[in-house]
């Protein structure tokens, strides 16, 4: 998957020239790839003279890397929120629930 950088494209079209499968569309104002018709074949990126074409799995990878990274972390501290309640409560009460013996019992495993 190839991908436009916008803020570095000036819009010389010359990767429009280049392209053999016609992929570039301008409809928007802006170049963009339809990769319904792009081939990955890579010519464009090595005709742009802003380096404004990168190979989109990259960007996409970094940017769901940081999402995943977000979610790890954030599952890590609830889970260690939880794993000290549970910690203090089995300290004091044995959550309540069970029988003094049981508690106990527990306690030592
Ligand atoms: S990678 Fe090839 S097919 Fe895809 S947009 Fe660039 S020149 Fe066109
Ligand atoms: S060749 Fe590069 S700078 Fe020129 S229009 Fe295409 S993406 Fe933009």
């Amino acid at each position: 998957m190839f991908y436009v950088r916008e803020e570095l494209c000036i819009g010389c079209g010359l990767c429009i020239r280049m392209c053999p499968e016609g992929a570039f569309d301008l409809s928007s104002g802006k170049v963009q790839i339809d990769d319904s018709k792009c081939t990955d074949c890579g010519l464009c990126i090595d005709f742009c003279p802003r380096n404004a074409i990168i190979t989109g799995v990259f960007v996409l990878d970094l940017d769901r890397l940081r999402k995943d990274m977000k979610n790890i972390k954030r599952k890590v501290d609830l889970l260690s929120k939880r794993l000290t309640i549970l910690h203090q409560r089995r300290k004091t009460d044995c959550f309540g629930l069970e029988p003094r013996p049981l508690c106990a019992l527990r306690k030592m495993l």
